[in-house]
């Protein structure tokens, strides 16, 4: 596997690979890799010739210090996991200053209403950090494709809609949500805590998981007051919000309505860890 750090080298790599039309795949994530990176990267390397993994912590998409300073950065082990899955693998592994060349600040993207609710109500300016930083990454690989877990629905609905309003001529392919056996969706965040609270976290699913085998049976109301009487036996976790919403304009729903598709969205803390999840609903 071919590492860069230079923004520069790894566009002149790619443009000799891009003169002689090899299709590239890209894959943004933050490093301390699991399987649902994995995943993502596997179906990149299945469906392009060459897949670009980048591992950026990015700053601006951090509204607490504490949580960028602790998130979980594991860059070797990083490297040994992807140097196992191909030889058509680039990792683009840039400092700040190859991302932020001037102030490290957001730019101002227009998001519609799709950054109104859920982490984008709880987390200040995270969405406008995140469309500033996918908008260089996409820049600089310039990839036919890029792949996005559904585990952050309300980020990839962002993603899909600033490439639609832009110039980017990419495809952005949707990967489902990995989990552990128990149901936790899989995050790099999990590694932050204990088997205990790993086991208590996946009650997130459940309250999902329940939300999915009611949608059709009970009102949204009592869904709602259900979860929220189920939680209350675990003290351990202080849920931020549970909604149920449309899939495509994210806003949380009101009359359900049979021509649209909903999904469940929680966020909770655990044991100081912040963690998000959500289901499709049938
Ligand atoms: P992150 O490193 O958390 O920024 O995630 C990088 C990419 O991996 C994003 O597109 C995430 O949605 C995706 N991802 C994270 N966790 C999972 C998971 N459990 N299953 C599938 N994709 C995931």
């Amino acid at each position: 596997m071919i590492i860069f750090k230079s923004a520069r080298r790894l566009q002149n790599h790619l443009a000799k690979l891009k003169e002689i039309d090899n299709k590239i795949g890209f894959i943004p994530t933050m490093g301390a890799l699991h399987k649902g990176h994995i995943s993502l990267i596997q179906k990149s390397v299945s469906e392009n010739n060459y897949s670009v993994v980048s591992i950026f912590v990015n700053p601006t998409q951090f509204d607490n210090q504490h949580d960028l300073v602790s998130y979980p950065n594991n860059i070797e082990n990083d490297i040994k996991l992807l140097d196992r899955i191909s030889d058509n693998l680039i990792l683009f592994n840039p400092d700040l200053d190859q991302i932020y060349t001037g102030k490290i600040i957001s730019d101002v993207y227009n998001l519609g209403d799709l950054d109104k609710y859920m982490e984008g109500k709880f987390r200040k300016d995270h969405f406008q950090g995140v469309a500033t930083v996918v908008h260089k990454l996409f820049d600089i690989v310039d990839s036919d494709n890029v792949y996005l877990g559904e585990k952050d629905f309300q980020q990839l609905r962002i993603i899909e809609e600033l490439v639609l309003k832009s110039a980017f001529s990419l495809k952005i392919i949707r990967c489902k949500t990995i989990r552990d056996k128990n149901g936790l969706a899989l995050s790099s965040r999990n590694k932050k805590l204990d088997i205990s609270s790993q086991n208590i976290a996946s009650n997130l699913f459940k309250a999902l998981s329940f939300a999915n085998e009611n949608f059709n049976k009970k009102s949204i109301d009592k869904i709602y007051s259900e979860v929220e009487s189920f939680f209350s036996v675990f003290p351990q976790i202080k849920v931020e919000y549970f909604l149920i919403a449309d899939e495509e304009n994210l806003k949380p729903v009101e009359v359900k309505k049979k021509e649209k598709k909903y999904r469940a969205f929680i966020a909770a803390d655990i044991s100081g860890v912040r963690l998000i999840d959500n289901l499709k609903l049938y």
